[in-house]
């Protein structure tokens, strides 16, 4: 006869937790950080923002400002009327990014950190021994209070345990701000369906969301009623058969993640717009694409650039050339295309008022040592003994030494903007030296 188990004790004729995964998300994170730098800002509705005018966007949104309705995304004049005593804060990306290193450094001490997702979403995987709900809720808890304890008590976050990576984050919606809460996998169907829209399911954004609700899916539990081969269809990739099993808690690998694309893009200041003036934005961004590929320590072969008119006019082309990381090759593609696109006799013409422009470095290959990509073949030359390359790389010490924009090819924006200063993506967190590129 078996002996009795000790209640939450593993055993031996037990399986094993089904739960794998912890996942942390700050709540309100700019905005946090900056009331736990500032304590004026503390318990005031709080929005952070890119530039200081009515006409950007909150990039974050305090508790306190979300419940007047601001959040992430509403612009500034919208935010005023919904909340007259909104308080503006500018952002400090750099801030945000030290605060980031400090949050992983002190959930390392208490379980080593799996994947850090972005600025503010860090990924824990459960070793055996840890994955008892119990075991795992302590752990979270331990985790939350060395985060007031050294971080300071405004910067709270919600964690979520589950069967896999994807449902750790979905459990870290199921309760903000400050949550803990565990998806064991007989709850994972009700919560969910009980308690998300659609489109509150990472992966599904508006596009998204869209295609499914042509198709007549507008729920979770109608997602939740197809089969495998129905959520391939419906998401028209993989994607779709891998929501298929996530949803039910498989644990699946996660997908490659080898950077393919390293890109800038810039939304124009009005004055900027005209292509005379833009040529400037244009430049910076492939200048800090390339400095950025660099850094990475990877060539690229292939260079895109697009650009959208205020009128929506769409302008795009995409160049080949040797695999480099030379900036003044990409310079003179962009000259070429530019040329093309905005000179007096260009397709769009000189008088166009260009909105947004995108650059992109694709082709990437690692630079490694003895390998043969870095032989320019036609030249008969050692790719990393160019000219070009050679002032590229002193570009980069000087800007690294003194700063971003220090040392340019071509002319500044004469706005004298923080017009490409480095941003942070949510699925891309800058490293410190981005900030001088
Ligand atoms: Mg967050």
């Amino acid at each position: 006869m078996p002996l009795p188990a000790t209640p939450g004790a593993p055993s031996p004729d037990r399986p094993p937790s089904p739960l794998k995964w912890l996942y942390l998300d700050f709540n309100s994170y700019f905005a946090s950080v900056e009331q736990q730098l500032q304590p004026h800002l503390r318990g005031r509705p709080v929005v952070v923002v890119p530039v200081m005018t009515d006409r950007t966007c909150a990039i974050a949104a305090s508790y306190e400002a979300k419940a007047y309705g601001v959040k992430t995304g509403t612009p500034i004049w919208e935010a005023r009327k919904l909340c007259p005593d909104i308080v503006c804060v500018l952002a400090r990306h750099d801030t945000y990014v030290r605060f980031h290193e400090r949050a992983i450094e002190e959930i390392n001490r208490h379980i080593p950190v799996s994947a850090v997702c972005s600025i503010d979403e860090m990924a824990v995987s459960l070793m055996r021994n840890e994955s008892e709900q119990g075991t795992a809720e302590a752990i979270a808890r331990t985790i939350k209070a060395g985060l007031k304890a050294n971080l300071g008590p405004w910067l709270r976050c919600s964690i979520g345990v589950a069967p896999n990576r994807y449902l750790a984050k979905v459990a870290c919606d199921l309760e903000k701000p400050d949550g803990l809460t565990v998806l064991m996998p007989d709850e994972i169907e009700p919560r969910l369906c009980g308690e998300l829209a659609l489109d509150d399911l990472p992966g599904i954004g508006r596009n998204m969301k869209r295609r499914l609700n042509l198709r007549g899916i507008h729920t979770i539990a109608d997602v939740m009623a197809l089969d495998r081969r129905q959520m391939r269809v419906a998401w028209g990739n993989i994607w779709g058969e891998r929501m298929w099993y996530l949803l039910r808690g498989y644990d699946l690998p996660e997908l490659e993640t080898q950077r393919r694309s390293i890109g800038h893009s810039h939304v124009m200041a009005p004055e900027m717009r005209p292509p005379a003036r833009a040529i400037d934005v244009a430049r910076r961004l492939v200048l800090k694409a390339a400095a950025r590929m660099r850094r990475l320590n990877y060539t690229a072969s292939r260079f895109s650039f697009s650009a959208r008119t205020e009128s929506g006019q769409r302008f795009h082309r995409e160049v080949r050339c040797r695999q480099t990381r030379d900036s003044l090759v990409f310079l003179d593609m962009l000259l070429v295309i530019w040329r093309d696109f905005f000179a007096v006799d260009g397709v769009g013409g000189s008088r166009v008022r260009i909105k947004k422009i995108s650059v992109v470095l694709y082709g990437l290959v690692p630079v490694g040592p003895a390998q043969p990509d870095l032989f320019d073949r036609d030249a008969g030359v050692l790719l990393g003994d160019t000219r070009g390359l050679r002032l590229s790389q002193a570009m980069d010490r000087l800007n690294h030494r003194f700063g971003r924009d220090t040392v340019l090819v071509g002319l500044m924006p004469s706005s004298g903007k923080q017009f490409s200063g480095t941003k942070i993506a949510f699925t891309r967190i800058p490293d410190m030296s981005e900030f001088r590129e």
